[in-house]
C-alpha cells in the first residue's frame, strides 16, 4: 500500500498538502468510476491507483464495471475505432447489439455514487438510471474526427451528462454540456514505475530469452492495429540494415479488446524470420513491463491514433529516448527535439531511431528533459488535484472552470 508521504520527495511538500486540502472538501462524498474492463489499457491503469489514492485522501471511491459480452464488446472496438476516424461500417445490428447490453447493465449496475464517474462509450448509456446524483463522461479517445454516426449516437447520451471531460484540447467538442480539459498520469511509484534493480531487470530478459549484446528498441503496447506493430517492425527492419540491434513488441490484451489476438498473429508471422525481433504477448504483470521499459535503449509509440499514450509518460519517467507519432496526446509529452522525437510516418520513425542509437549523449538529453517534464505535467498527484477540482465544481453553478 503506497502512502501519500511516499510522494513528497518526488513532487514536494507543498503538492501533497494542496491535495490534502482540497479533499477535506469532499469528505462524505462518494465518487463511483465505471468502466468495462480491470485491466489491459489505460483506462484501467489508471484506475487501478486513482480509486486508492482517492481514499487515502478520505474521499469516497469505488470502481464498477459493466458487463458485456463477446459480440458486445466487438461492436464497442468498432465504435473505438470509428471516434478515432478510422473506417469501418457500423451496421443496424451493431447500435441494436449496443443497446441490448447497455439495457442489461442499467438493470444491472447499481450506481449510487454521489458522483458516477463513466469511462468511454461503453457503459455511456448507463446515465439512463440518472436519479439526483452527478454524471461525468470521461473520454479516453482522440475524438477530434470521430465517425459522425457513432458520435451523433453517442450525443443522445452525452448531453444527459453535468460534463464531459477530455484528455487534450484538440479532443473538444461543441456540447451542450460543461467541459473540462484533464489529461491522464501515471504513477511514478506503481509497480509499473518505480525503480528496480538490475537484478529483477535482468531476471526479466532471461525470462523472455532476450540477450544484452546489442541495443534494444521496444514498444510496449496491446496488439491493436492503431498501435500499428507492423509498422513498428518495418521501421525496426530499415534500422537494422544500418545498425545491429533488437526489437521487443510486447503486450498483453484487454478484456474488452476482441482484435488482439489477430494482430498478434500478423506481428508473429511478420517477425519469424528474424530472430532479433521479439514478439511477446505478456501476463499482466506491471514489473515485467517496467523491466522491458528500463532494459531499452529506445523506446517507441508508432501509434497511427492514439488518446494519450500512457506508454510514453511511463518511458519517458525512466529517462528512456522516446520516437513517437505526432497523433492524439502524444505531443504533450514528446516536445519535439525537447523531450524525445515525434514522427509522422514509418521512414520518419526509422529515421529518428538511427539518429537515437548513433548519439547517445543527444538520447540521454532528451530523456532527462522527458522525466522532468512528465514529474511537471503528468503524475497522478496532478491529475488527483484536477479531478477532486472538477467534483467540487460540479456543486457549484460557475460556467467557466480553470483547473
Ligand atoms: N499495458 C499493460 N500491459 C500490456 C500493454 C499495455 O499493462 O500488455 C499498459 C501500458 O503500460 C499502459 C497502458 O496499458 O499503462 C496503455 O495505455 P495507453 O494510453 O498507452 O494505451 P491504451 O491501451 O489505453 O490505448
Amino acid at each position: 500500500m503506497i502512502k501519500l508521504e511516499e510522494y513528497i520527495p518526488i513532487v514536494g511538500q507543498s503538492v501533497i498538502d494542496d491535495l490534502r486540502l482540497i479533499a477535506t472538501r469532499l469528505k462524505g462524498k462518494t465518487i463511483q468510476h465505471i468502466n468495462s474492463t480491470s485491466v489491459g489499457g489505460g483506462v484501467a491503469e489508471i484506475l487501478s491507483r486513482m480509486v486508492p489514492l482517492l481514499q487515502e485522501l478520505g474521499v469516497g471511491a469505488r470502481w464498477d464495471l459493466i458487463k458485456g459480452g463477446e459480440q458486445f464488446f466487438e461492436v464497442t472496438k468498432k465504435f473505438h475505432n470509428a471516434l478515432h476516424g478510422y473506417p469501418g461500417e457500423i451496421t443496424k445490428r451493431d447500435f441494436e447489439i449496443f443497446l441490448e447490453t447497455s439495457q442489461q447493465n442499467i438493470n444491472e449496475v447499481d450506481t449510487c455514487g454521489n458522483i458516477v464517474f463513466i469511462h468511454d462509450p461503453q457503459p455511456i448509456a448507463l446515465v439512463k438510471r440518472r436519479q439526483g446524483n452527478k454524471w461525468l463522461w470521461r473520454c479516453h479517445v482522440d475524438v477530434s474526427d470521430p465517425n459522425e454516426k457513432v458520435w451523433n449516437f453517442l450525443m443522445e447520451y452525452i448531453v444527459r451528462y453535468d460534463a464531459a471531460v477530455f484528455s487534450a484540447p484538440s479532443f473538444s467538442r461543441r456540447l451542450p454540456i460543461r467541459q473540462f480539459l484533464i489529461s491522464p498520469s501515471i504513477d511514478p511509484l506503481s509497480d509499473k514505475n518505480k525503480e528496480l534493480s538490475q537484478e529483477t531487470i535482468d531476471r526479466v530478459l532471461l525470462k523472455y530469452q532476450i540477450p544484452k549484446d546489442k541495443p534494444i528498441v521496444t514498444q510496449i503496447s496491446r496488439f491493436d492495429r492503431l498501435k500499428d506493430p507492423l509498422g513498428v517492425i518495418e521501421a525496426y527492419r530499415e534500422v537494422k540494415k544500418y545498425i545491429n540491434c533488437r526489437l521487443v513488441l510486447a503486450g498483453g490484451g484487454a478484456s474488452d479488446d476482441p482484435e488482439g489476438t489477430m494482430v498478434f498473429t500478423q506481428a508473429m508471422e511478420m517477425a519469424k524470420k528474424d530472430k532479433d525481433i521479439h514478439v511477446l504477448l505478456l501476463p499482466q504483470n506491471d514489473i515485467e513491463i517496467n523491466a522491458l521499459q528500463r532494459a531499452s535503449t529506445v523506446i517507441i509509440q508508432k501509434s497511427i491514433r492514439e488518446g494519450f499514450g500512457l506508454t510514453v509518460s511511463e518511458a519517458l519517467w525512466k529517462a528512456k529516448p522516446v520516437v513517437a507519432s505526432n497523433v492524439g496526446g502524444i505531443p504533450l509529452q514528446v516536445k519535439h527535439k525537447y523531450s524525445g522525437l515525434l514522427c509522422h510516418s514509418i521512414q520518419g520513425a526509422s529515421f529518428a531511431i538511427k539518429q537515437l542509437l548513433n548519439s547517445p549523449a543527444y538520447a540521454k538529453k532528451l530523456g532527462e528533459n522527458g522525466k522532468e517534464h512528465i514529474r511537471n505535467n503528468f503524475l497522478i498527484t496532478r491529475h488527483l488535484r484536477d479531478y477532486m477540482l472538477l467534483f467540487l465544481s460540479l456543486y457549484h453553478g460557475e460556467d467557466v472552470v480553470y483547473l
